[in-house]
């Protein structure tokens, strides 16, 4: 019989959890390929957490499915559903060895041969070595590697990872991302990595979904999300957007014209969200070049003038605030500016950049 979802995906079917009249999730839909590495991505309180815990059965969802290929599991209880949870706790067992900690799920379930398959996880999450050492003794990053090897060892379908790597600093997050991806790829099993981090989730993750308020703004592979955003809540919150309020004007074969405080602007018609009426013209600030003169702006590029209103130098890009004639501050990254340039604060400065590094948003939407 043909089957429209893979033995193994996951599959969020209008999944709502309301706490009185709060609804923390509301009719959330999605669905995670098996073997992927999916990251749910979202400010503090959208959501996330609450959409973990439904997964692996902490909570019970208000209304709404939570399918594991064909089978519904949302009314099973935890331990019954092949799904296991990493925390950012850790939340290993202070008085148990690491060894112990390790076989901690095979012997729950009645396995007595744990020796090779503990030995086999420690080794996946390179902390051969360590198995008579208490948690106590293991350093933070090597306290969540314990959690992963413990959470892996019961082969589960999914696992859920919650802010894992809050805990750790930023270079011990770094190596640890590095690891988790490593690990991921090796064992193959489904990653669902929650975070607020947006370079970690983009870093990551296979697919990422923007969460605002117990939805999804907008899902797809990282480099989808961030060339061409969705919506102004995603243009900014991963990474940055200069947003200028503009009107479509018309067409230019595959370009649509806009006006925006008095400029014309071009942008493909493919980068375009909206094709006519108020609009947001959207650019990155490393897209944007920087010039003193007028005059030295390339044909066919969009531009903005202004005065620089700030310059924050941090050594492999530097930061410039442009003040447009109608008061808005628009910033432009540059990499590896030499700061001897003369570009001073107070200078009339033109930001110009592409047209196809520009997106359109339509303008007026619930959340700007
Ligand atoms: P964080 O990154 O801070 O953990 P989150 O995105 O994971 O945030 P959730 O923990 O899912 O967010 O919470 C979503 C919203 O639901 C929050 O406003 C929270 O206060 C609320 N909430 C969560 N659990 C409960 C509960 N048991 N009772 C009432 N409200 C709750």
């Amino acid at each position: 019989m043909a089957r429209d979802t893979p033995a193994g995906d996951l599959r969020l079917a209008h999944l709502t959890k309301t706490f009185g009249a709060f609804t923390a999730v509301d009719d959330l839909s999605l669905t995670i390929a098996q073997g992927s590495f999916f990251a749910l991505l979202g400010a503090s309180g959208c959501g996330k957490t609450t959409t973990l815990r439904m997964i692996a059965g902490l909570e019970q969802p208000t209304s709404g499915q939570v399918l594991l290929g064909d089978r519904d599991i949302a009314r099973l209880r935890p331990y019954k559903r092949p799904v296991n949870t990493v925390f950012q706790s850790y939340a290993l067992f202070p008085h148990l060895d690491i060894f112990e900690n390790v076989a901690f799920g095979l012997r729950r379930r009645g396995i007595r041969k744990v020796d090779e398959e503990v030995r086999r996880m420690l080794s996946l999450v390179q902390l051969d070595g360590y198995e008579r050492r208490r948690p106590a003794q293991l350093s933070g990053g090597q306290q969540q590697r314990v959690a992963l090897a413990r959470a892996l060892i019961n082969h589960p379908q999914l696992l859920l990872l919650d802010e894992p790597l809050g805990a750790l600093d930023l270079k011990l997050r770094r190596q640890m991302q590095i690891e988790l991806k490593r690990i991921q790829s090796e064992v193959g099993i489904t990653f669902l990595h929650v975070t607020h981090d947006q370079e970690e989730a983009m870093w990551m993750a296979d697919t990422v979904a923007v969460m605002n308020a117990g939805r999804i703004e907008q899902l797809g592979a990282p480099t989808d999300i961030y060339e061409y955003p969705a919506t102004p809540f995603v243009a900014n919150f991963l990474g940055q957007s200069n947003l200028i309020e503009a009107e479509v004007t018309g067409q230019d074969g595959d370009d649509l014209l806009l006006t925006g405080h008095g400029s014309r602007f071009a942008t493909p018609r493919d980068r375009a969200r909206a094709h006519a009426g108020g609009v947001w013209l959207g650019v990155r600030p490393e897209k944007l070049h920087l010039v003193t003169e007028v005059g030295a702006v390339p044909a066919g590029r969009n531009a903005v003038s202004g005065v620089l209103t700030d310059i924050c130098y941090a050594g492999v890009s530097t930061e410039f605030l442009l003040r447009t004639s109608w008061g808005q501050e628009l910033s432009v990254f540059t990499a590896n500016s030499d700061p001897d340039a003369g570009l001073v604060p107070g200078t009339q400065v033109t930001a110009h950049w592409h047209p196809r590094h520009s997106f359109v948003l339509p303008r007026g939407g619930e959340n700007e």
